[in-house]
């Protein structure tokens, strides 16, 4: 027979299990949008590198077309505004440590501002886009890890997402 103690650590456990899920679920269920309206094709797919120190493409290029205006694609805090590598870039993070990227943005928002899905965060720009005539970089990582942002978008897999590998 189980104790009470060792019962009451097992709930816990799979408790902290179950709660490690949640934002994955979340992103099932709609929370999730895409970043720009209308005809938004992937240009550019998600190519990692096998190594951190490779070349690759971490993340994905979806085509503007004469849409500029960028949206978030989740709720969150906009942690980064500013140049990478001569480029505009938005960064905002979400529930379950995830943190996506927007390249070459103009920014309308502020450092430290609370963004809900589908809030409007920018423009895309004319230059600094590493695509021609222009597109936006998207980008997806939870803590350290590059993961491929069209997770976000495609349920069935977005319920995976705690336990892909970069
Ligand atoms: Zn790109």
């Amino acid at each position: 027979m189980i104790a009470l103690s060792t019962r009451a650590v097992l709930v816990a456990c799979l408790g902290l299990v179950l709660s490690l899920c949640t934002p994955a679920v979340a992103g099932a269920s709609g929370q999730w949008r895409w970043p720009v309206t209308g005809p938004h094709r992937v240009i550019h797919p998600y190519q990692p590198p096998a190594h951190n120190w490779l070349p690759g493409h971490r993340g994905v290029d979806l085509g503007v077309g004469s849409s500029r205006v960028v949206y978030a694609v989740g709720a969150g805090r906009v942690s980064f505004v500013g140049q990478i590598a001569h480029r505009s870039v938005v960064v905002i993070m979400h529930v379950g440590n995830l943190r996506t990227t927007y390249e070459p943005v103009t920014a309308t928002v502020r450092l430290g501002q609370r963004v809900a899905v589908g809030q409007r965060i920018g423009i895309v720009q004319g230059q600094g886009s590493h695509c021609r005539p222009r597109c936006l970089h998207l980008g997806l990582k939870r803590g350290t890890a590059y993961l491929n942002p069209l997770l976000l978008f495609a349920p069935n897999h977005a319920r995976l997402l705690p336990h892909l590998d970069p």
